[in-house]
């Protein structure tokens, strides 16, 4: 049992914070999300320095929460920490928050099957420290009431803008500084892109790197659909050694496509690759399987039966581990 300073109220998120105790290890204890918790010199906040997960919780018929893919959640994790030499709390110690937290909401809630909450697991640097002295990193779980898959947005599908992300595709290799392959705290360049996309009639971005290769979108991984010439199905991603981020989804999807027998193609994508395809899909955890209806305003085929089967697959929540394919 965590030990607990705040009784979560129906409805709000639920905060698990996981300080270090007396002997180090951290320990899950419930907060109040409304208080403040990190002082105005954490690293994160000055400098967006840290890193976070984003996954989905659904509720099955007996009410209870589980986490999708949690293998893949804490094994991306613990990548974003080697990249960013950010020390984190081990795998248990995020299950055990985790757990904690979803028993919590459940237990203020009337829950029904099929609610969902994202689950944001966050490590800050925490303030700056005192040469010699030990990092103070800050880290938790926030557990948050998400909207259920909007049909009608499902079928509509979104308009992207191809938007260039300003570095080259060799970047990964050249400048790992630049994280590119990581969950850093450091979405506002993401965001960005976004306002940018609403501002311009559009719903969303796929980046492009400074060479014209495709990437990603800021929060979502693309997938393309197309025939072979010997009219076998394909799904296709961008090569994640151009510099994005291993999806989750991605990996799922593609498991249970190749499961049915489709062959699977890691880019290196162009523009041009986007034309004929049968679908092209933003997929994450949180949003599902989104299709693209328009890029750069032209309109795209959006097939609604693909769209569900790919959803499916996602939804059929099976665990890709830490290894996620497209290495
Ligand atoms: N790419 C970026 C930049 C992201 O931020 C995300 C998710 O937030 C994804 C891809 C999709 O990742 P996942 O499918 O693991 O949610």
């Amino acid at each position: 049992m965590p030990s607990t300073d705040h009784s979560p109220a129906p409805g709000e998120p639920v905060l698990v914070l996981l300080t270090a105790g007396p002997g180090g290890a951290p320990t899950p204890r419930l907060a109040d999300p409304a208080a403040p918790h990190l002082t105005v010199t954490d690293q994160g906040a000055t400098r967006g320095d840290g890193l976070f997960e984003t996954a989905l919780a659904v509720a099955d018929a007996s009410g209870v929460f589980a986490m999708r893919k949690p293998g893949a959640h804490l094994g991306r994790l613990a990548a974003s920490a080697a990249a960013l030499l950010l020390p984190v709390p081990e795998a248990p110690v995020w299950e055990e928050a985790i757990a904690a937290g979803l028993a919590a909401y459940a237990d203020a809630n009337e829950v029904a099957e099929g609610d969902r909450l994202a689950v944001r697991l966050t490590v800050t640097r925490g303030p700056e420290v005192g040469p010699g002295e030990p990092p103070r990193p800050s880290a938790w779980v926030l557990l948050s009431p998400a909207a259920r898959p909007d049909p009608a947005e499902r079928r509509a599908g979104v308009r992207v803008l191809l938007l260039d992300r300003g570095l080259d595709s060799t970047v990964a290799e050249r400048a790992p500084w630049l994280l590119t392959g990581a969950k850093t705290l450091s979405y506002a360049v993401n965001m960005a892109a976004l306002r940018h996309a609403r501002a311009h009639g559009a719903d969303d971005v796929v980046f492009t790197s400074a060479d014209g290769y495709l990437l990603e979108g800021p929060t979502s991984t693309l997938l393309i659909s197309r025939r072979g010439a010997d009219s076998a199905r394909r799904l296709v991603t961008p090569l994640r050694q151009k510099g994005i981020l291993a999806g989750t989804s991605q990996s799922v999807i593609f498991a249970a496509a190749q499961a049915e027998g489709w062959a699977l193609g890691y880019g290196p994508l162009v523009p041009a690759d986007l034309e004929g395809a049968d679908g092209l899909w933003l997929v994450s955890s949180v949003r599902g399987v989104l299709p693209i209806r328009a890029v750069d305003g032209r309109e795209v085929p959006v097939d609604q039966e693909l769209t569900e089967l790919l959803q499916g697959w996602l939804d059929a929540d099976v665990d890709p581990g830490d290894h996620l394919t497209g290495d």
